[in-house]
């Protein structure tokens, strides 16, 4: 059964090889492996990787045991019949274009140079391919929606962890932000990757960062792992997901609380930039959302002040901040007037 089970691993590993499976990677022990010939950490040349050949396959060898190399995506499987291969689990391939634009290992959002306006309306996006995968971060449900929250936008969803539990690579892609907290803000130790299909998802409040900037990382892979760090009551991990450092509702491509991608593409609308554009509404109401006018509130205003200056009524602001009109304007607190 176990043999089985690894057999099918292989095959796995040969066709797809879009998920960093740990399910092979047992201890090193093989008792008649010839230590001489090949250790564990030796530098492999690169043009001696090969992939499990389709005979490993065919042949129905039994794999036993893997191997790390000093090279993570390359392993060494070992076969019952006292054999070894090397084992390629694709390094993520991504384009000169997407590493190079704009990137920055100190700026947590290294596009705020680009002018949202530059953007086209539409842009296709590609989430998954036959190269790379998807995993999400964490399955759980929301308990914190993209929205815009009092004072301040919540440009992602919170999703609960307890304190150690595993946070995932939502794509393969590379590592550009692994901070501490004390260099994020808000954020609490938090890791930013940019992925292979342009997109960049942020982990924050981590109790652990796992990986390295500039690491390469498959969907899948353990990056962090959650906590309470930074701006946080309670555990949770904070996600986002943003395009040319713009943020959109994550859950307009996953599903939290099944651990699935939504479709395997998606076009990101412009007006899904937008803090008041969510996932659950029609892409009209997430255009009209998008164009809702925000007022701060000075000394003096009232809300008839308000509802007469930007032609609207105290009822409808009222309605759109969730107020009533005894609620006292606070100095400084942001208010949807239209
Ligand atoms: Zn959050």
């Amino acid at each position: 059964m176990f043999k089985k089970f690894l057999t099918i691993n292989i095959l796995i590993f040969y066709y797809c090889s879009t998920l960093f499976s740990q399910n092979l990677i047992q201890d090193n022990n093989f008792e008649n492996f010839d230590e001489n010939t090949i250790t564990a950490n030796v530098e492999i040349p690169i043009d001696s990787i090969v992939k499990v050949s389709p005979e490993d396959v065919l042949y129905e060898k039994i794999a036993i045991d893997t191997i790390d190399s000093k090279d993570k995506f390359i392993k060494i499987i070992l076969f019952d019949d006292h054999t070894w291969n090397y084992l390629d689990l694709h390094k993520p391939q991504i384009s000169e274009d997407i590493l190079t634009y704009y990137w920055d290992s100190e700026k947590i959002h290294s596009y705020k140079e680009l002018d949202i306006k530059t953007l086209p309306d539409e842009i296709p996006i590609a989430l998954i391919d036959s190269l790379s995968g998807f995993c999400s971060p964490f399955v759980a449900k929301v308990s914190s929606p993209y929205c815009f929250r009092g004072k301040r936008e919540h440009n992602g969803v919170d999703l609960k962890v307890q304190i150690g539990d595993t946070i995932r690579a939502a794509f393969d892609g590379k590592v550009r932000i692994a901070k501490a907290s004390r260099y994020t803000g808000g954020y609490g130790n938090l890791v930013v990757i940019r992925h292979t299909n342009g997109l960049e998802t942020y982990y924050g409040h981590l109790s652990k960062i796992i990986v390295e900037e500039d690491e390469y990382v498959k969907a899948g892979e353990v990056i962090g792992l959650g906590g309470s760090s930074g701006r946080s009551t309670g555990s949770h991990l904070h996600f986002e997901t943003r395009y040319c450092g713009q943020s959109f509702d994550p859950q307009r491509i996953i599903d939290f609380e099944t651990g699935s991608l939504k479709s395997f593409s998606i076009v990101l609308k412009k007006h899904y930039f937008s803090i008041y554009s969510n996932h659950k509404q029609t892409d009209e109401q997430s255009l009209a959302a998008s164009q809702r006018i925000v007022h701060t509130i000075r000394s003096g205003d009232t809300l008839s002040g308000l509802a007469s200056k930007y032609g609207t009524t105290i009822d409808k602001i009222c309605k759109l901040n969730n107020i009533s009109k005894s609620t006292t304007l606070r100095i400084g607190n942001k208010l949807i007037v239209r």
